[in-house]
């Protein structure tokens, strides 16, 4: 079994990516057999998140999915996992929440963290309960995809992931944005309603705003702090 520890060394599969999910079914298929339950997916219940539950849920539909509730998403963000939880019964769908209250965070580190140090912020409500989430599990699902900034554009089916000591599964990286809506919409799935007001990627409400730029989907998120990701794909 491919692993953190055996990466130098096992021959890593290659898929097609020419076929209707452009890979992502094959390579799903592939990581559930390999990891079975020891393979967890952490999803932000974005609308590529909605995509990527819908493909899982096709190959392994009990599989676990973690959400890091930061306690600061919006409300149409958990109005959204309800409805997930509604369509896909069987999931197991985990929020996976810090260790610091909003209230302790405050006491600790002052009010609103994010605006004085929003590094520290998702240090504390986003890295460290991935981390925590990820004990003893060999891999994880991310929806990353190519297309969605200069950082994600090398981004590999599978993944050596240093920051987690973990093998990191991205089967969406040949999607674009028009084949994750198309996707959507040809299987009736449910949203967020916030991608239809202007806000093509949505994380924590206080650092996330409309997309400025039409042209970089992530354009919204923490605006003014010169910050992209929220750490948990940088190493
Ligand atoms: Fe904190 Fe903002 Fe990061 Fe959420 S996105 S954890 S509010 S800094």
């Amino acid at each position: 079994m491919l692993t953190y520890q055996t990466w130098e060394t096992e021959e890593k599969p290659s898929f097609p990516h020419d076929n209707e999910t452009k890979g992502a079914l094959d390579v799903l298929t592939w990581a559930f057999r390999q990891y079975k339950d020891d393979i967890v997916y952490a999803c932000s219940f974005g609308v590529e998140g909605i995509v990527l539950i819908d493909l899982i849920s096709q190959v392994k539909p009990d599989a676990e999915i973690v959400f890091l509730d930061t306690g600061l998403h919006f409300r149409e963000t958990y109005k959204t996992i309800e409805k997930v939880k509604e369509k896909y019964p069987s999931l197991r769908i985990v929020m996976k929440k810090p260790s610091l209250s909003l209230e302790e965070q405050a006491q600790q580190l002052g009010d609103e963290l994010w605006k004085h140090n929003p590094n520290k912020c998702c240090e504390l409500r986003k890295v460290i309960p991935l981390r925590e989430a990820l004990t003893g599990i060999t891999a994880w699902i991310s929806g990353l995809r190519r297309e969605q900034s200069p950082t994600r554009s090398h981004v590999e089916y599978i993944n050596k992931d240093d920051k987690f000591k973990s093998i990191k599964i991205c089967p969406l990286i040949h999607w674009t944005w028009k084949d994750v809506w198309n996707y959507v919409y040809k299987r009736r799935l449910p949203y967020n309603v916030l991608h239809d007001r202007g806000y093509p990627s949505i994380g924590c409400e206080p650092c996330t705003s409309p997309a400025l730029d039409p042209n970089d989907l992530r354009s919204g998120r923490w605006v003014g702090h010169g910050k992209t990701e929220c750490g948990l794909h940088i190493s």
